[in-house]
């Protein structure tokens, strides 16, 4: 295990996509997130640096990673995310980043210069006052024109929308049909259980529901069935003669842990070897330390268990029980 070339677990599956949390801290406090008053900070020793991030990040290419997302927490917050941002990008990977859209305007040279062309906005409503409950601030505008100013200037842009029962479903068809003039990607999200975040399963949207919706507005003849990318998460449509397609990321009613690559390094420099698992491997004071960084990694994820941080059967990943240890989505890193 400890020579591999590869980040491979126990199953064989490969690694090769890292999504790096930058940060912790948000300016939004998206109910379905994070509390009002925010979560409870690490302190700021124990978070990495930006050279801490580019070396740590560098062992996973040598290890293979061909994929970074930059997320958080609010990615673009971090202190010097423009040089991490031109660190990353000068390797031979592809580099994407995952935002509230908020701040994008004050980085779209960064993007352009740098060739970043991947970037994933989360957006759950088309309202401005179900915005402001939503997220508790007011940046709509900020975000829609961002949005607008980035596919405007042909950026892959794709849009996070995270679909709760009884908050924004009402808006999932105005969602797609955002898709007829721009050539976005929506992705509907499940809403998924974490600490604190009052999850019941009776809030989630499933992929059934949601593709339902749109047969019953534009009938099946008119929804075309995207082929799946290797190792993609979504379940991807496009209805005839829109320019862009939605789609449907189903970790609750249908995971997809045959097929996954990922793997998740905390702001404080810790990979959580499954989104669902409690344990985790300690990278940064390995790193710190001047201790062995690759095999920490190897061994790390050869651990990871076949499905959803080890359960098992179907009817466990809908009770809100098996998730009550999960820590919030904006600590380990959306
Ligand atoms: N702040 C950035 C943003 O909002 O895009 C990046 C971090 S955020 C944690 C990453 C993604 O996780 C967002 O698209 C967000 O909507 C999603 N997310 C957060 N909590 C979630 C939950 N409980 N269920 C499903 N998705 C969630
Ligand atoms: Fe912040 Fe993103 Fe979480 Fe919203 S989803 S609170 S923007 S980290």
């Amino acid at each position: 295990m400890g020579n591999s070339k590869y980040i491979t677990d126990q199953f064989g599956r490969i690694h090769n996509y890292l999504r790096i949390s930058l940060t912790e801290r948000c300016n939004l406090r998206c109910t379905y997130c994070m509390p009002a008053e925010g979560i409870e900070l690490s302190d700021k020793e124990s978070l990495m640096s930006h050279e801490e991030v580019i070396a740590i990040a560098k062992t996973f290419v040598d290890l293979g990673v061909k994929k970074v997302r930059l997320t958080g927490g609010e990615p673009l917050i971090k202190k010097n995310i423009e040089k991490i941002v031109r660190e990353l990008a000068a390797l031979s990977i592809n580099l994407g980043i995952t935002t509230n859209g908020i701040l994008l305007d004050n980085y779209f040279d960064l993007f352009k210069e740098t060739g970043v062309k991947d970037i994933n906005i989360s957006l759950d409503t088309l309202s401005r006052e179900s915005f402001n409950n939503i997220t508790r601030r007011d940046y709509f505008e900020r975000v829609m024109n961002n949005i607008n100013l980035y596919e405007a200037n042909g950026f892959n842009v794709k849009i996070n929308n995270v679909i709760i029962k009884g908050l924004n479903d009402h808006e999932m068809l105005d969602f797609i049909e955002l898709t007829k003039e721009k050539n976005i990607a929506i992705r509907f999200i499940e809403f998924m259980p974490f600490d604190g975040n009052n999850w019941d399963n009776k809030k989630v949207v499933s992929l059934k529901q949601i593709t339902d919706a749109a047969e019953h507005k534009y009938s099946k003849e008119n929804i075309i069935k995207l082929p799946s990318k290797k190792n993609g998460t979504a379940k991807n449509f496009q209805i005839k003669g829109y320019k862009g397609s939605f789609g449907v990321i189903s970790t609750v009613s249908n995971p997809f842990c045959d097929s996954c690559n990922r793997i998740r390094l905390t702001a404080n420099g810790r990979i959580k070897n499954c989104l669902f698992s409690s344990g985790e491997t300690d990278l940064l004071s390995v790193y710190r330390k001047g201790e062995n960084l690759k095999e920490a990694i190897l061994e790390g994820i050869y651990n990871k268990k076949a499905v959803r941080g080890g359960m098992t059967e179907d009817v466990q990943f809908f009770d809100e029980k098996n998730y009550n240890q999960n820590r919030s989505m904006t600590a380990i890193g959306g």
